[in-house]
């Protein structure tokens, strides 16, 4: 079969069958084109996206100033390594950290290696600058997290899929519950070995679980009391995603380009990735100030690929697009109508017991045990109906489309959502 041929979607699921390890569970739908909020499969079917590969793709796919940005510098220079400088890695990182407030940016490619980045910035920190003993810090983690795949981020997992028959685990962490700011006081006090608290501002993979108001807040002034770094883990709930730039910005009341207020927390380490690339080719990063930043030197750490020209001109990009077509602004309010309009059709609903979230990253509660298939057989009917969606833990349904959606289609959308879900009733 040539590549270049077309294929049929039970084709194409066979070949990934056969010929790929079997580490996904996909929903049957294969996908040849995409732009904007919307994906076409390999029959001609329209469909939204309601997933965005995990908030991968904020900026819609396909986005004309994303691509044109990549296809130009790949004509001009891919690769030099960090051996060498490149012409475009630096002006990345002035914007980049300029955006976000912090001194310093260190670039990688994926999420978890941005997040094993952080633990490993973390400790080199709290050994030279904190006075920690040798082989002593440990890092605060909270139950339910997901930071990636990594040996080292996996052992410190509680999901049983993702790390039974991987060990031995890696050492040096406490797991305490989310959202529980005495759990994170009993850990930090009375224990001077303590380097950092790694945390999700919304538990996004656990069910966009959203913390109570005030939760990061006080997590951060404890870690700040007990000289302790307060890791911020936005890869997914970063960038506009959840109606701000960073979910840590809070409540704070810019919600869109060019803030200049307050953060509700600032973060010591902040971890980025996903958006980061606008879905077009992998880009992440961990961004602090000099303080701590400064305790990489040469040889501590690295990456071929990481900051590479590619990667460079995506990543500004993709936050030019954020800016410049308000995207946290959008998500901000888009996210509240959502949420207005699925809540109405949950007043009257047996098989939805509720909505959350914030911005347009949401998540509706399907009336169901945690074991059973509603969830999944409701996004095949989605599916069906023209919207793709993906369940995330058992009865959970997560909605997460492109943040350049627009408000008829989103008010398009919730009727796809809602005459779905009528058909579901018990
Ligand atoms: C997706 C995700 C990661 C891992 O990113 P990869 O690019 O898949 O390695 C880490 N943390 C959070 C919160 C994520 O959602």
């Amino acid at each position: 079969m040539s590549v270049l041929e077309k294929i049929t979607s039970e084709d194409a699921i066979a070949l990934e069958d056969k010929y790929g390890a079997h580490n996904y569970h996909p929903l049957p739908a294969v996908l040849s084109r995409g732009e904007g909020v919307f994906v076409w499969d390999v029959e001609g079917k329209k469909y939204y996206d309601f997933l965005s590969a995990y908030s991968a793709v904020n900026q819609g796919h396909c986005h004309p100033k994303i691509v044109g940005a990549m296809v130009n510098q790949a004509q001009t220079l891919t690769l030099t390594s960090r051996a060498f400088y490149n012409d475009v890695l630096g002006k990345f990182e002035k914007y980049a950290t300029e955006t976000f407030k912090f001194d310093k940016l260190l670039p990688m490619n994926t999420g978890a290696e941005a997040v094993e980045t952080a633990l490993k910035l973390c400790r080199k920190w709290a050994y030279e600058k904190k006075g920690i003993p040798e082989n002593k810090a440990q890092i605060i983690v909270c139950e339910n997290n997901f930071h990636g795949r990594t040996t080292t981020i996996i052992s410190f997992s509680n999901d049983p899929v993702a790390r039974t028959n991987f060990g031995p685990y890696t050492d040096g962490f406490i797991k305490i519950e989310y959202d529980n700011i005495e759990a994170l006081r009993e850990a930090i006090e009375n224990n001077a070995n303590i380097a950092g608290f790694l945390v999700e501002p919304i538990q996004g993979e656990a069910g966009v679980y959203v913390p109570s108001e005030g939760y990061l807040k006080a997590a951060k002034e404890l870690c700040e009391k007990h000289n302790v770094l307060f890791i911020a883990d936005e890869v997914q709930t970063g960038i506009a995603r959840t109606g701000r730039l960073l979910a840590t910005c809070g409540n704070c009341s810019c919600a869109d380009k060019h803030c200049s207020g307050t953060p509700e927390v600032k973060p010591d380490i902040l971890i980025l990735g996903k958006a980061l690339s606008g879905g077009a080719y992998p880009v992440s990063a961990v961004l602090a100030n000099d303080a701590i930043m400064g305790v990489i030197q040469p040889g501590n750490h690295g990456s071929t690929f990481g900051g590479n020209p590619i990667a460079a001109v995506v990543g500004m990009a993709a936050l030019d697009v954020v800016k410049d077509e308000e995207l946290a602004q959008n998500a901000f309010e888009l996210g509240e109508l959502f949420r207005a309009e699925l809540n109405t059709f949950i007043a009257n609903s047996n098989i939805v017991n509720a909505v959350r979230g914030k911005g347009l990253l949401n998540a509706i509660l399907i009336n169901d045990t945690e074991e059973s298939s509603t969830a999944w057989d409701i996004c095949m009917a989605l599916k069906e109906n023209g919207l793709l969606a993906k369940p995330t833990h058992g009865n959970i349904i997560r909605f997460a489309p492109p943040l350049v959606m627009n408000k008829e289609q989103l008010l398009d959308c919730v009727a796809i959502i809602t005459k779905t879900l009528k058909a579901f009733e018990k």
